[in-house]
């Protein structure tokens, strides 16, 4: 049986070119127009090969040597390197591999830590709190009674004299830090000492930051967090999934959080393929990767602040970058689509300073195909362009398509 990428798979043009174009179709919009959505990447055709390998057939609930079905030795293999890999990038004692996403990776750490009804403090929604940061759309909100926190409305940055005193007054069981658009660092050691001083775990969700951390671009959650929940598809550039590290005190009960209680079966070939971008994670050649991810998400957003739009906190320490493009004319949702239709790919975002909606951008994925600062100063002036109506829209549609021919995501 073939092992190789979907993408290269003949047998499926020959049995359903349907689908076969859909796919070939995919790969075309990814190659010809501009990743800049923050929590998107390229995988590796080695990533590619594991998730479409016949791993995908087996079933396996539990965990290597204690599984509810037969068969799994090669498996059980699979899933030790995968936690052992995770263990040694990320220097924790302890490692589930087994969420099937992001949003599975914080519903275990919730369900190893609480209970419902209880007091959690997480960032706001409006600030760049994620779903299950305590949105009434989602189960985290319906079961437990989350304290928002928020940002300078000035400065963008995280408020820590407001954190200190809400957790100071609604004693939360939880303190939640993690964002889906905050661009700065996040101080861990502030959350670990507020933490402490009034007996919460502190749970990190560096969904976003996790792939930075791996390479040595951002400061690591593990030392101060009780239980560090991520995904493994951001600048992580592995498979969609999760991930949850913790020490040896907690292992147990996060794994049974995971399986049984929020999930069935893992899928072995996405644990399989988190093991490679793991062992893609821990070279320098990722390092590399990792810092210039973050040079080039600030020169983008030197960029796009000279050309008038204001950036959030001024700046960036990581690969995203939120924006209000209002001072070019248009607003956040406005924006969004003038650029999709010039093949600028970008996501919407709140901003701290009242409703306003802006643009959310990340270098993860454009990086990842080898642009550099130089490209980033071109897009900058490109988006700019686009925002003011400037030239024809099938001219910048150009402009984006042959700056992404030269750098193209896969092997052709
Ligand atoms: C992306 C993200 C998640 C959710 O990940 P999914 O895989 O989409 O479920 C959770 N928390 C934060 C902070 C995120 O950025």
């Amino acid at each position: 049986m073939s092992v190789t990428h979907t993408l290269e798979a003949d047998v499926l043009r020959r049995q359903d070119p349907q689908l076969a174009d859909i796919l070939h179709g995919e790969l075309d919009r990814q190659s010809t127009t501009l990743q800049l959505i923050a929590a998107e990447n390229f995988t590796s055709p080695a990533v590619l090969a594991a998730l479409g390998s016949p791993l995908a057939n087996k079933y396996a609930e539990g965990y290597p040597g204690s599984r509810y079905h037969g068969g799994c030795e090669m498996v059980d293999v699979a899933e030790r390197l995968a936690v052992e890999r995770a263990r040694d990038l990320f220097g924790a004692e302890h490692a589930n591999v087994q969420s099937h996403s992001g949003s599975s990776a914080v519903l275990a750490a919730y369900a190893a830590l609480l209970r419902p009804g209880d007091t959690v403090l997480a960032l706001g929604l409006p600030y760049g709190g994620h779903l299950t940061h305590g949105s009434p759309a989602n189960f985290s909100g319906r079961w437990f009674d989350f304290v928002p926190y928020g940002v300078d409305a000035e400065t963008g940055l995280i408020d820590h004299d407001q954190v200190r005193t809400l957790a100071r007054t609604h004693r939360p069981k939880a303190i939640v830090c993690g964002s889906i658009a905050y661009p700065r660092h996040i101080d861990h050691a502030f959350f670990r000492e507020v933490a402490d001083e009034v007996g919460a775990y502190l749970i990190a969700d560096a969904a976003h930051p996790i792939g930075l951390v791996a390479g040595g671009a951002a400061p690591s959650p593990v030392p101060y967090a009780d239980i560090v929940c991520a995904t493994t598809h951001k600048v992580l550039r592995g498979p969609r999934g999760g991930m949850l590290l913790c020490g040896s005190d907690l292992a147990e009960r996060v794994d049974r959080a995971v399986f049984p209680f929020t999930q069935g079966g893992a899928q072995m070939h996405t644990v399989a393929a988190k093991a490679v971008a793991f062992g893609e994670a821990a070279t320098p050649a990722f390092a590399a990767y990792a810092h210039q991810v973050v040079a080039n998400a600030r020169t983008l957003a030197a960029g796009l602040a000279a050309q008038g739009l204001v950036v959030t906190t001024g700046g960036t320490d990581t690969h995203l970058i939120t924006a209000d493009p209002s001072p070019l004319g248009v607003d956040g949702r406005t924006a969004r689509l003038r650029l999709a239709a010039a093949g600028v790919v970008l996501d919407c975002c709140a901003l701290p300073h009242g409703d306003v909606r802006g643009l959310r951008l990340g270098t993860a994925a454009v990086t990842t195909q080898g642009m550099g600062e130089e490209e980033m100063v071109r897009v900058a002036a490109l988006i700019a362009r686009v925002l003011r109506g400037e030239g024809e829209s099938h001219t910048a549609r150009e402009e984006v398509r042959e700056l992404a021919g030269g750098f193209p995501p896969y092997p052709r």
